[in-house]
């Protein structure tokens, strides 16, 4: 009877190396997500870059045209003064400011060209840019919709596997149960493991005492491995058998007769 139970912890271990795959295949989603959307998002930025600038520029143009408007009315006034001079003192001094004024403005209208320029070249640069994006986004979209549309297949079968394990786990022995989860909980690949021919476990190929090994093949009652804590179970009859040359033991035979019994019952302690 408790044969059947070490059946069902080897039938709950492959459920959840399938859980555990699952969630790996789910995982494995995330980088090749951000491979299909890498080029867009570099235009992303680049775009982001060149808006910015875009804005630092027009935010200048508009600082420049201030400035012109001021200097201009600041040269518009002067003139007038110099129609006023009382003196030869005053009219030098006036056309000294007079002149200053002019070569700032020369200035600002020189560096407005040069605006100009720069912002019709990053306009231009940025509906390049938009273009570009709007491309990488039409080619790789279709590549995104496979891609979540495998991924959602992926979680249904694991949320089908959960389901199947859950179900499973329903119906076995609640103490053999609460081990594996306790073993399989601290983060171990394995909780369970068969014996190997030559009566090692199977996890860390230490060698189990006689006694044990004699327990773990009759099913008395649950051994773990003295080595690594694995739940010991006896080898399947058609694995060991096929694994090992001839050397079956008479023990495994019995294993098999004992395994056949496919009940899940759980009246044994
Ligand atoms: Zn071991």
């Amino acid at each position: 009877m408790t044969q059947q139970h070490r059946t069902a912890l080897k039938e709950l271990q492959k459920l959840d190396s399938r859980i555990h795959e699952a969630r790996q295949r789910i995982a494995e989603f995330d980088p090749r997500f951000e491979e299909v959307e890498e080029p867009a998002l570099v235009l992303e930025g680049e775009l982001n870059t060149t808006r910015n600038r875009l804005k630092e520029m027009k935010l200048e143009e508009r600082r420049l045209e201030s400035s012109t408007v001021d200097r201009r009315d600041r040269l518009r006034r002067l003139e007038e003064r110099l129609g006023s001079v009382r003196n030869l003192r005053e009219e030098a001094a006036v056309s000294a400011e007079l002149d200053m004024v002019r070569r700032s403005l020369q200035n600002d209208e020189q560096e407005a060209l040069g605006l100009i320029d720069q912002l019709g070249k990053a306009e231009q640069r940025l509906g390049e840019l938009e273009e570009a994006h709007a491309e990488a986004l039409r080619v790789l979209e279709p590549r995104r919709e496979a891609l979540i549309a495998e991924r959602a297949d992926a979680r249904s079968e694991l949320e089908r596997l959960e389901g199947e394990r859950s179900v499973f786990a329903q119906g076995m022995n609640p103490d053999e149960l609460r081990i594996y989860n306790a073993i399989r909980g601290g983060g171990r690949r394995a909780a369970v493991a068969e014996l190997t021919e030559d009566g090692a476990c199977g996890n860390c190929f230490g060698i189990v005492p006689l006694q044990h090994q004699n327990e773990v093949r009759h099913g008395q009652s649950l051994i773990r491995c003295e080595a690594c804590g694995v739940i010991l179970a006896a080898p399947e009859p058609g694995s060991a058998a096929d694994a090992a040359p001839a050397e079956a033991s008479t023990a495994v035979t019995e294993v098999a007769v004992a395994s056949d019994d496919d009940d899940g019952g759980d009246e044994e302690e």
